[in-house]
């Protein structure tokens, strides 16, 4: 900056010294060329009255005249008469000398005119001025002419022109010295202020502190006031953009917002989190980075129809996802509200909502199966009884009390469903208490003992006495029951453990069997709701399918876990943690 005013100022000092010389040399050169002109334009009236006195003396010759004349004054003089000829000359021989009838001073001295013209002559090699007025003297009528060299008003000229540039010189060095300090000066404030916003463009809001009470002074304030507002809306701007960073980020789904050009001008890490997009797509053509086609398509269409689109896809993958794909066009709120922006996609994972879908309509038809196939049969049974069997006692007798099983069967099919649906819709567990677990086995041992006798199944209690749990004492009265019905179900001749003891505030439910097993490909699908490894048997036995589907049901309400280790053909064991500690959805009534 200092440098580019300095050098304006050197410009102007050198257009001012250029203007300057051409001015002083132009007036300088007219204004002497004008005082020798009238000068000589005196000397020539002189020498013409001379001319008029001396020429009435007898022996008066023009020659004589001019030479004296000319030697006394140093200049040339000539004489010519009315047509032009010469008649004497001080410097020339004037018998060999041109006609100068022409020559515009003598034309005009002619004419009755005094006038002077300022030519270049050839003779000389410069150039001459020439003044020349006309004479009337006794037989005579003619010119007197008088020229004189103007090389000593050139030499002159220029002399006064080199120390107009001397002096011109001189003021212009101390102009640039001058300016440079006046610069510098001027410059300091300035430099303050250029770092000042230099370090405000780096993040650092600084005051600066100037003496100055002048502009720069006055500048200074406005810049330390605007430095604060600066702080202020930046302070603004950060709060709101960690704000909206961190909306944007707590968003159970992906977003990303695209622009006309289709460039991405925000996501969040959900978006790449569903879609497996590994880099960074800020900036980038949306559909680099997203190769999908109906993410492509709903982005089309909601540009070009201008609305709301949705659509779902499924993404391949190591786990197939089900996405759910919602666009709509972003509209500025400011300043014309119908200014399109781009688009504003949403992505959300619905594999699990897909998921439960399908495990409901799954569960009304297993139902809706399940409970066809008793009533199905008892209807079979109840028409052939009608068309005649009914006359056959025994055969009766067996219908009926097949009747009577597939009834039951459906009874039971009723209850586990119904107590399933009630766990899985409960929030927490009600009705809960202090409950001794040696108590609770007990009384499950009691109920399931008639069936362990009838199979010839030896039974092993391993109970820690004084356990209490505070729990619904019916709820782990089920949770036993199913485990260890399933044991008995699945079990021939063989020893079924129970155990439960209290390890870490945890309550360990044991039941093992060395029954038919469980291969370890099923295992992860037990817990199903009628999942069964084997159909028949477990009809036979009458299983609904719905056993370990409502123990593990209620180990949730618990809070708690539950693992199964199983062999083929050797047996297996059911452990289930509960939890003793508060945490798990109960509401204690006392
Ligand atoms: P079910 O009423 O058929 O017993 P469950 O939900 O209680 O239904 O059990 C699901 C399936 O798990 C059973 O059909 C059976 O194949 C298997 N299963 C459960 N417990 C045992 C066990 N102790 N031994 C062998 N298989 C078992």
């Amino acid at each position: 900056m200092q440098k580019k005013l300095m050098a304006t100022y050197i410009l102007i000092i050198s257009l001012t010294i250029i203007i300057a010389i051409l001015f002083s040399w132009q007036k300088g050169d007219k204004y002497i060329k004008d005082t020798i002109k009238k000068d000589t334009e005196i000397k020539v009236e002189l020498l013409s009255d001379i001319i008029n006195k001396e020429s009435k003396e007898n022996n008066f010759v023009f020659q004589d005249f001019v030479d004296e004349y000319s030697k006394k004054s140093d200049i040339r003089i000539t004489i010519i008469d009315r047509q032009g000829q010469v008649v004497a000359d001080s410097h020339e021989d004037y018998k060999i000398m041109d006609n100068h009838a022409y020559r515009q001073e003598v034309s005009n001295a002619i004419n009755g005119k005094m006038s002077s013209e300022i030519r270049y002559s050839k003779t000389i090699g410069a150039n001459y001025l020439y003044t020349a007025m006309p004479i009337y003297i006794k037989n005579f009528d003619g010119v007197l002419r008088v020229s004189l060299p103007l090389i000593d008003v050139q030499n002159i000229t220029i002399d006064m022109i080199k120390y107009v540039i001397y002096g011109i010189l001189i003021g212009a060095v101390i102009a640039v010295i001058i300016a440079y300090f006046v610069t510098k000066k001027f410059m300091e404030p300035l430099g303050e202020l250029t770092d000042a916003a230099i370090k405000i463009s780096q993040g650092s809001y600084n005051k600066i502190y100037l003496k100055n009470n002048d502009e720069t002074g006055k500048l200074a304030d406005a810049f330390n006031e605007m430095t604060v507002k600066l702080r202020l809306n930046m302070w603004k701007l950060e709060k709101r953009n960690n704000e909206f960073e961190a909306v944007l980020s707590s968003m159970i789904n992906g977003v990303v917002a695209v622009d006309e050009q289709y460039k991405v001008f925000i996501s969040n890490n959900k978006l790449n989190h569903i879609l497996d997009i590994n880099e960074n797509i800020m900036g980038k053509k949306v559909f680099e980075v997203i190769r999908n086609t109906t993410i492509f398509n709903v982005l089309e269409k909601s540009i070009e129809q201008n609305e709301y689109i949705v659509d779902e896809t499924t993404i391949k993958g190591k786990d197939d996802k089900i996405i759910r794909v919602y666009a709509n066009p972003i509209f500025a709120s400011k300043p014309s509200k119908s200014r399109n922006l781009g688009t504003l996609l949403v992505v959300q994972d619905i594999t699990d909502i897909k998921k439960l879908e399908n495990v409901r309509s799954d569960f009304v038809s297993n139902v809706t199966h399940e409970l066809n196939t008793p009533l199905t049969s008892i209807r079979g049974f109840v028409d052939t009884l009608k068309n005649g069997a009914i006359k056959d006692e025994k055969v009766a007798n067996r219908f009926l009390d097949i009747i009577d099983i597939e009834s039951e069967r459906l009874s039971l099919l009723i209850q586990d469903i119904l107590s399933l649906s009630s766990i899985e819709n409960m929030e927490k567990e009600a009705n809960i208490s202090d409950n001794k677990m040696n108590e609770i086995i007990n009384e499950v041992i009691d109920v399931l003992n008639p069936k362990i006798s009838k199979k010839g199944i030896e039974l092993k209690v391993i109970v820690q006495e004084n356990i209490t749990y505070k729990c619904n004492r019916n709820r782990i009265k089920q949770l036993i029951i199913n485990l260890m019905d399933n044991a008995i179900k699945y079990t021939e001749k063989g020893t079924i453990t129970i155990s439960c003891e209290d390890i870490d505030d945890t309550i360990i439910i044991k039941v093992k069997d060395t029954g038919i097993g469980i291969d370890e490909e099923y295992i992860p699908r037990l817990f199903e709701r009628f999942y069964r490894v084997d159909k028949g048997r477990s009809r036979k036995m009458g299983g609904t399918g719905l056993g370990l589907s409502i123990v593990k049901h209620i180990v949730g309400l618990y809070n708690g876990e539950i693992e199964v280790k199983s062999e083929v053909g050797k047996g297996s064991l059911f452990v289930v943690r509960l939890p003793k500690q508060d945490g798990r959805r109960c509401i204690d009534i006392g």
